[in-house]
């Protein structure tokens, strides 16, 4: 890296800091092992970034030799690099410095690029937060190779190839496109959040953390954070452990208050079919599916959700599904754990006071 205002993360292992590795795939056997950016706030790292160290370790299954590497930024984090390792890290690369503590493009894009020539992944992973790709964007702008934005599905090809299969939905969500770099590293992508399973943190299991010595010039980083202010009423569907559902079956959006009570009853959020969406029930940012968000909480109470596949496809993978329809033909009943065949206008209010009375 050059000496301006750019940090400049040293090597560890001696390997040179050129900055210009060529990511011309014919040199595909330097290019070596798969790279997982974590994402934290505040020290708190983001669950994506479990589900696609999970993700890599199985991927790197079928590539044999290959590291899992991690990517971990920000400032008093080195908590958040031991966790790497139990999800799955071989190895974590830590950047610690005042001036990573809060997310800016500048910085974290310049030291990941950094680590990316120095350190040549054959693959790199981010998730498709806001941050990331943001961030996935920005490095995709300096590096010569290809990014496939918002995966829903991740694989690889074993050797020799060891391509990335990466896939999303395409043309209007029509089909799903596997879409492959077959010329130049790193193969990048960014990937939706719950869509990969994390493994089970095993506190025990061996790695190494490498920390990287960065040297930025704050005066000249061009973003400045004045103020944080948090949206209190964002909600975190990828991250809760109980969701409560609602379709068009629900009638309008009186039907989300009564969810709104159950959800909170058992200490989950709220979300919702698409069609109850595009009525203006709710906002978009509750929307499970294909087009929207995918979930895999402990509990998914779906109501008067009928289970088109684009639906099921964003909350299948949910550990007990529970759901409530009046029509005993309806495919989510078919999806279910446990399918309750009825009017929700008479189950729901039943189930918030048996929830209710849990609690108390
Ligand atoms: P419906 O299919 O109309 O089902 C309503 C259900 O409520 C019925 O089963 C009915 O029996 C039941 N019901 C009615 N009244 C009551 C009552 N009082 N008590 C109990 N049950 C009752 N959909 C999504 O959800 N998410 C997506 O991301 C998404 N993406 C899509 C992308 C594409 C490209 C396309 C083509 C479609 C997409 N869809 C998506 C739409 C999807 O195909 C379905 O149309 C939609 O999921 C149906 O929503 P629903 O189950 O709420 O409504």
């Amino acid at each position: 890296m050059t000496a301006d205002s750019r940090p400049h993360p040293t090597p560890p292992d001696g390997r040179p800091a050129d900055g210009t590795a060529s990511s011309d795939a014919s040199g595909a056997e330097r290019w070596e092992g798969i790279l997982v950016v974590v994402e934290q706030h505040d020290g708190e790292p983001r669950p994506v970034s479990w589900q696609l160290l999970g993700q890599a370790r199985r991927m790197a299954a079928r590539l044999p030799g290959c590291p899992v590497m991690a990517l971990v930024m920000g400032h008093q984090v080195r908590h958040v690099a031991q966790q790497a390792i139990a999800y799955g890290a071989d190895v974590v690369l830590l950047a610690d410095h005042p001036a990573l503590g809060v997310y800016r493009t500048q910085p974290y894009s310049d030291v990941t690029l950094h680590v990316i020539r120095t350190h040549r992944p054959e693959i790199v992973l981010i998730g498709a937060t806001y941050t990331g790709r943001d961030l996935a964007g920005a490095i995709a702008t300096r590096v010569p190779t290809g990014l496939t934005a918002d995966c829903t599905m991740l694989d690889v090809e074993p050797p020799p190839s060891r391509l990335l299969q990466a896939s999303r939905p395409a043309f209007s969500e029509k089909l799903m496109a596997t879409i492959l770099c077959k010329r130049h590293r790193p193969q990048m992508a960014t990937a939706r959040p719950g869509v990969f399973e994390a493994l089970e943190p095993d506190p025990s299991r061996p790695g190494e953390i490498r920390e990287l010595a960065v040297t930025l010039d704050e005066s000249r980083v061009a973003a400045r954070v004045v103020r944080i202010e948090r949206q209190t009423r964002t909600v975190r569907l990828d991250e809760a452990r109980v969701i409560v559902a609602g379709g068009r079956g629900l009638g309008g959006p009186h039907g989300f208050r009564l969810l709104g009570e159950l959800a909170e009853a058992l200490g989950g959020v709220v979300g919702a079919s698409r069609p109850a969406v595009e009525a203006g029930w709710i906002g978009h940012e509750h929307q499970i599916g294909q087009t929207g968000q995918t979930v895999r909480p402990k509990l998914y109470v779906a109501c008067g959700i009928s289970g088109a596949v684009q639906h099921l496809v964003g909350m299948s993978g949910s550990e007990v599904i529970v759901a409530i329809d009046k029509d005993p033909q309806a495919p989510i009943l078919q999806a279910a754990d446990v399918a309750i065949v009825g009017d929700l206008y008479e189950v729901v209010p039943a189930l918030i006071q048996e929830a209710r009375a849990g609690r108390g």
